[in-house]
C-alpha cells in the first residue's frame, strides 16, 4: 500500500525518572510541534529507562518502523547516562573521542572552576560517523547520524539544552528537506454527547487517514480535530480540509460553535457585541464560573454588566430578586426558581439578557426527586424566558463546568436566532 504520510518520526525519551510518577516527558511535545510544522509526522513516542539493552531494543524497532528517530536524554556525565554507547552498539559502530568537543567541555568547565571528570570526558565521545551538534547551553553535544535512508538524532535531556541545539542546528536543516505541509482545524461542538457526534459524522471520515480526524471529549464539549497533509503546498492541504470541514458542519449544524479556535465565551461575547446587547448572570451551583469565563474575554465590559453568586436562599432573594414564596413552594433547585433568578437579575442589572443556574453539584444533597447533577438553566430576555432541566453526571467540578457550558450555549442559541432575525429584517 502506498504510504500516505512520508517523514515518519519516532521520539525515544530516555530516563528512568520518566517512568516514575514525578517527571513527564515534555521534550517530545516541543519536538512534535516543530517537526509537524516542517511536514514530519510523529507516529510513535517511546519512554525507556536508562538501561542499554532496553534502549537498543527500542531503537532497533524504531529504525524499522520510521524514517527519523530522535533520542532525547541519557547524554549526561553520570554512570546512568548510556545513550551514546547503546546507540553505537545498536548501529554496529564504535565511539570516538572528539577533540573539539572535549576542548569545548574543558573550557566550559574551566570558566566555572570545575575540573574535568571522567564523566564529563565521556560526553566528548560520539558515535562514529555522527555529525556533532554543538551545545551552547551545556556540555553534551547533540549527534546526527544517517544510516541508509534513515536518520537518528541524539539530544540531551535538559529542555533548554535540547531547544538550543534544535534552534541552532536542526530546524534550519530540516526546513530545507521539508516533507510537506500540514493544515489543522478544530471544530468545537456542544449539546451532543461524543457517541452521537461520532454516529452523525463517522461515515465522512476519510478511509486513508488523510485528512486525519481525532475526536476529543471534554465536559460539555466535544471537539473534532482535523489535519490535512499535502506534499506540495499549504493551499492544497487546506483545500482537502475544507471539503471535510464543510461536510461535518452540515451534519452537526448549530452544535458547532467554533471553527477557528474560539472558546464558547468568546463566541457568545462576539454575538452580544454584534447585537449590541447586554447580559447579567445569577449563579448558584456554577459558583461564578460563568462570570469568570465571560470576563476572561478581553473587552467583555462592553456587554457583561454584572454577575452574582446567589448561593444561599437569602442571596437568591436579595441579589436576584427571587420571591421568597417561589423558593418555599418549589425549592431552590426548581425551574421556577431558575426562571425567577434569570428574570430578577435582568431586572436588577437592567440588561437585555438574564442568565441563571441553580442545581445540585454534589457529592451530598441529592434526593430521589432531586438527584445530584440536576441543574436548571434559565434565560430571560425582553418579553420572554426559557428554562431547561439537565441531569449532568460526574464529580462536583465536572457538574459545575457542564452547568456553565449549558448556560452559555443556551444564550448562544438565542443570540443566533436574533442574528438570523436581524438578517431577515425581523424583530424578535
Ligand atoms: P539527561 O540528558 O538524561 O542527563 O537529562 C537530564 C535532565 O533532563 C533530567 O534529569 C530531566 O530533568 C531532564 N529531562 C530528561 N529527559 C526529559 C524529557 N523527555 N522531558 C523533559 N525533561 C527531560
Ligand atoms: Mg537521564
Amino acid at each position: 500500500m502506498k504510504k500516505v504520510l512520508p517523514g515518519r518520526v519516532e521520539i525515544i525519551a530516555v530516563g528512568t525518572e520518566l517512568l516514575g510518577s514525578h517527571f513527564v516527558d515534555t521534550n517530545s511535545l516541543y519536538l512534535s510541534a516543530r517537526l509537524k510544522e516542517l511536514g514530519w509526522t510523529v507516529v510513535f513516542k517511546t519512554v525507556v529507562g536508562d538501561r542499554p539493552e532496553r534502549l537498543r531494543l527500542r531503537l532497533g524497532e524504531a529504525l524499522r518502523r520510521t524514517d527519523l528517530v530522535v533520542v532525547t536524554g541519557g547524554l549526561g556525565p553520570t554512570r546512568d547516562d548510556v545513550t551514546t554507547s547503546a546507540v553505537a552498539r545498536t548501529l554496529g559502530r564504535k565511539r570516538r573521542l572528539d577533540k573539539s568537543v572535549l576542548g569545548a567541555i574543558e573550557s566550559r568547565l574551566r570558566s566555572r572552576g570545575i575540573p574535568l571528570s571522567s564523566g564529563s570526558k565521556k560526553q566528548a565521545y560520539i558515535v562514529e560517523g555522527a555529525k556533532v551538534l554543538p551545545n551552547r547551553a551545556g556540555t553534551a553535544p547533540g549527534q546526527w547520524l544517517t544510516i541508509g535512508g534513515k536518520q537518528v538524532i541524539l539530544l540531551p535531556g535538559p529542555p533548554h539544552e535540547l531547544k538550543t541545539i534544535c534552534e541552532d542546528n536542526i530546524w534550519a536543516v530540516l526546513m530545507k528537506k521539508r516533507r510537506g505541509f500540514f493544515v489543522r482545524r478544530v471544530l468545537k461542538t456542544t449539546g451532543l454527547p461524543e457517541s452521537t457526534v461520532e454516529a452523525r459524522v463517522a461515515d465522512l471520515y476519510p478511509k486513508r487517514g488523510d485528512p486525519g480526524v481525532t475526536v476529543l471529549a471534554y465536559p460539555g464539549q466535544i471537539e473534532i480535530h482535523l489535519e490535512a497533509f499535502s506534499a506540495v503546498s499549504r493551499v492544497q492541504a487546506a483545500r482537502k480540509l475544507r471539503r471535510l470541514n464543510l461536510g461535518l458542519v452540515r451534519r452537526l449544524k448549530d452544535c458547532v460553535f467554533s471553527q477557528d479556535g474560539k472558546t464558547l465565551e468568546e463566541v457568545v461575547g462576539g454575538l452580544l457585541r454584534r447585537l449590541k446587547k447586554t447580559l447579567a448572570v445569577a449563579e448558584s451551583c456554577s459558583g461564578g464560573l460563568i462570570g469568570h469565563r465571560l470576563t476572561n474575554v478581553p473587552g467583555s465590559s462592553a456587554y457583561f454588566l454584572e454577575g452574582v453568586i446567589a448561593y444561599h436562599n437569602a442571596a437568591k432573594i436579595d441579589l436576584s430578586y427571587v420571591p421568597a414564596r417561589t423558593i418555599e413552594r418549589h425549592g431552590a433547585v426548581s425551574p421556577q426558581t431558575a426562571l425567577a433568578m434569570a428574570r430578577g437579575i435582568r431586572r436588577r442589572a437592567r440588561s437585555d439578557f438574564g442568565l441563571a443556574v441553580t442545581g445540585i453539584a454534589g457529592p451530598s444533597g441529592g434526593t430521589p426527586d432531586k438527584p445530584i447533577g440536576l441543574v436548571f438553566v434559565a434565560l430571560a430576555w425582553r418579553g420572554g424566558a426559557e428554562v431547561r432541566e439537565n441531569l449532568f453526571l460526574g464529580t462536583r467540578d465536572r457538574i459545575k463546568i457542564q452547568s456553565a457550558q449549558k448556560a452559555l450555549d443556551m444564550l448562544r442559541r438565542r443570540l443566533l436566532l436574533e442574528v438570523r432575525a436581524v438578517r431577515r429584517g425581523q424583530v424578535l
